[in-house]
């Protein structure tokens, strides 16, 4: 492993996280993100183990230990480097290649104009976005090789659904979005499936943990209407992928009152419209007030943006979207 892929390895490791999965439970908070709590490496009698975990240090003020994630399991479980890095590999299941992925096709993007050019037809240019959201493109060459060079094994990568059975890229010629625990892909070459997910489920609401305190949310089905509300500035945007919300999704929806503008594609055979009506009245129940965005027919927010509509346009549609 280089520097950089160490570097990144540790990053999607959170320590608090693997101490509290290993029984480690905070005594008191310091500040946000800091606690203080038993120090599991020497016979603790007061707290004195101190764990930042935006920074993932550690420091222990009584024997004077500390250091990053890795070096936890190092002296936690007596093991040497490699063998704690194998630990934490396994610890993190699937969950570690299907980030890591997403990281090898968020730097693929840039090499390939392909791909690029595809964004840009789909009215995505902002370097902001791509970044935020890590777009990337999987060409369908070199993930199985570069998650190996990683020290993954390739039983764990197929049954994270990123290799096929003969070792190429189960995801091919597709743009990437990573989410909670899987990877979308959309095709841009004509003749395959438009949509691709790992096996497992889709998860919670996109980005759900940045707009759950708005109080009014704009609910989207895809990625590409989200990235263009978000490139014309609107921050609280969620969106469901797909006009189905699984039952996380829609508790997460409905965990406080709160308004949300339904905003699904006005597909011409109506389905989008259904969806959404149905969905309204399943939030109404729940105390949520909930407005349908009359979108001009055949459009959704994506193509509505890439034929020229701007931020003060979609807020006038905003503010007469009916109950
Ligand atoms: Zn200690």
């Amino acid at each position: 492993m280089n520097r950089q892929t160490l570097d990144e390895f540790k990053q999607r490791i959170p320590l608090l996280e693997y101490m509290q999965a290993h029984n480690w439970r905070p005594v008191r908070q310091l500040r946000a993100g800091r606690w203080m709590g038993l120090c599991p490496l020497h016979e603790d009698r007061r707290p004195s183990l101190l764990v930042d975990a935006a920074r993932n240090l550690f420091y222990c003020y009584g024997c004077g230990r500390g250091g990053d994630v890795i070096r936890f399991v190092e002296l936690q479980q007596h093991v040497r480097f490699p063998e704690a890095v194998k630990l934490l590999r396994q610890w993190r299941g699937t969950a570690l290649p299907c980030e890591e992925a997403a990281g090898f096709y968020h730097q693929q993007l840039a090499h390939h104009s392909v791909a690029v050019d595809y964004l840009q037809q789909r009215g995505i240019q902002s370097p902001e976005v791509i970044g935020h959201m890590r777009i990337g493109y999987a060409s369908g060459d070199g993930l199985c090789r570069w998650l190996m060079q990683a020290g993954h094994v390739f039983a764990t990568l197929r049954a994270a659904g990123l290799i096929a059975a003969d070792g190429r890229d189960a995801y091919s010629h597709r743009i990437t979005f990573p989410l909670e625990g899987n990877l979308y892909g959309r095709s841009i070459a004509g003749s395959a499936a438009p949509h691709r997910f790992l096996p497992g489920s889709k998860g919670g609401l996109y980005k759900w943990k940045q707009v759950c305190e708005c109080s009014e949310v704009i609910l989207v089905e895809g990625l590409f209407d989200f990235a263009v509300l978000r490139q014309a500035g609107f921050c609280n945007v969620t969106c469901s992928l797909g006009s189905h919300l699984n039952a996380r999704q829609f508790q997460e929806l409905t965990d406080r009152p709160r308004t949300v503008y339904l905003t699904f594609d006005a597909d011409t055979n109506g389905s989008g419209q259904r969806a959404s009506h149905l969905l309204a009245q399943r939030l109404r129940t729940q105390g949520i007030i909930a407005r349908h965005v009359q979108l001009p027919d055949g459009h959704d927010p994506n193509s509505l943006f890439v034929h020229g509509a701007d931020a003060r346009q979609f807020r006038s549609l905003l503010e007469a979207a009916p109950l």
